[in-house]
């Protein structure tokens, strides 16, 4: 059995291109190049290159010595946080501008939600001199001031989408319209391993720097390239694929995937794919999503911006539903303390989001012998309103 995508674009019962027919054209001339771009080594020389002078990688795998002694086990950090930018976003808009350039784009799309993916964006679409526009819901516009004004200092035009629930959906809506009106000059860069084939497979190429450097750093540090278990928290699941994707084939290596459980799974306020969603196609790909029982999109909830996200990526609903990777959720509350207890005891303020991920360790136990490997998504900056609301600081 694979774990990774097949000729026609699946991950076992999950994935596929379901699409408007009016953007086959697009997606089509993505599939038959990707590959044959990504491997080309002028390519990859100059990913790497980017990576290393311009986003700052590899990034660190820090042994958090107090962290380890409180767990009984050796517990790492993969640094995403300190990417330039702050966060592992930044890894996959890189890939895809370069890839962009090389199908001869002027143009870049996307769309956001809280903001994150669309400064990444801009970030790169600001380097490299091209055109971009973000689209984003009018009501996310109004929630995510500071991230609309970074995207606008970078140079893009944030456009509000002003449809529906003025949300996350509601800008994927307008950016697919936009797609389809530019078929020519446009390169659509989606932010998590989501949407239609070759989307997921793309980003999670890009993300695996994040595990192929961990292989090499922990042979360094430990002698040994195989952990016992690694962990990251799933919005749509771009850090955890990247975590995961050189060790999913080592089935000894234990993946543990942590969405965002809200308020409690039956609160009605959460984000727990797994727990709560059932098969059906959401954005472009078949996979597992929240929905009422005739198929609406349920709107989730969690008090991180980054997996207040109703789906999970085709490949994670394929490693959830073979067995391979454990999916599990962490409330609001649970997040909080653990970002909390990381940065009192190292020194390192979380995102909320990666918080979710550490949270977890709360739940396991270790003999002390065990290799622990927890992605640190993304840096705390972005949520100091949260954490300061909630400790009154
Ligand atoms: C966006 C974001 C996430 C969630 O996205 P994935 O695609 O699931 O990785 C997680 N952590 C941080 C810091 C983010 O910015």
């Amino acid at each position: 059995m694979s774990y990774f995508v097949n000729e026609k674009g699946y991950y076992g019962d999950f994935g596929g291109a379901y699409i408007p027919e009016m953007l086959y054209p697009n997606v089509e001339e993505l599939r038959q190049n990707y590959l044959k771009i990504i491997e080309d080594e002028s390519f990859q020389k100059e990913f790497h290159q980017l990576l290393k002078d311009y986003v700052g990688r590899p990034s660190p795998l820090y042994l958090a010595k107090r962290l380890s002694k409180k767990y009984n086990a050796n517990i790492f950090l993969k640094r995403e946080d300190l990417n330039h930018t702050g966060a592992h976003k930044i890894n996959n808009t890189i890939g895809q501008i370069l890839l962009a350039e090389r199908l001869g784009k002027k143009r870049i799309i996307a769309e956001t939600g809280a903001g994150q993916h669309g400064v990444a964006t801009a970030t790169v679409c600001a380097l490299r001199g091209l055109e971009c526009v973000v689209y984003m819901g009018e009501v996310d516009i109004k929630r995510q001031a500071p991230n609309v004004a970074r995207m606008k200092m970078l140079g893009a035009k944030v456009v509000p989408a002003t449809s529906g629930s003025k949300t996350l959906k509601d800008a994927t809506n307008e950016a697919m319209r936009d797609w389809i009106n530019n078929p020519v000059d446009t390169h659509y860069i989606i932010g998590s391993v989501v949407g239609p084939h070759p989307y997921p497979d793309m980003v999670a190429i890009f993300q695996s720097i994040i595990s192929e450097e961990t292989k090499k750093q922990l042979i360094e540090q430990t002698g040994n390239d195989q952990p016992d278990y690694v962990l990251a928290c799933v919005g749509g699941g771009s850090n955890a694929m990247g975590m995961f994707y050189h060790f999913i084939e080592d089935e000894k290596v234990k993946l543990i995937a942590v969405e965002a459980g809200g308020k409690g799974i039956d609160s009605g306020f959460s984000a727990a794919t797994t727990a709560l969603g059932k098969e059906g196609v959401l954005h472009g790909s078949r996979s597992i999503l929240m929905q009422t029982p005739d198929g609406q999109v349920v709107e989730p909830h969690s008090v991180s911006a980054g997996l207040d996200y109703p789906g999970i990526g085709p490949q994670h609903a394929h490693l959830f539903k073979t067995g391979r990777g454990l999916y599990v959720s962490i409330t609001d509350d649970e997040s909080l303390q653990a970002g909390l207890l990381l940065t009192q005891m190292e020194g390192i303020i979380p995102a909320i989001e990666s918080a979710h991920a550490l949270a977890y360790l709360e739940k396991m136990t270790f003999t002390g012998k065990e290799n622990v490997v927890v992605c640190l998504s993304g840096r705390g900056d972005k949520d100091m309103d949260t954490y300061m609301k909630y400790f009154n600081l």
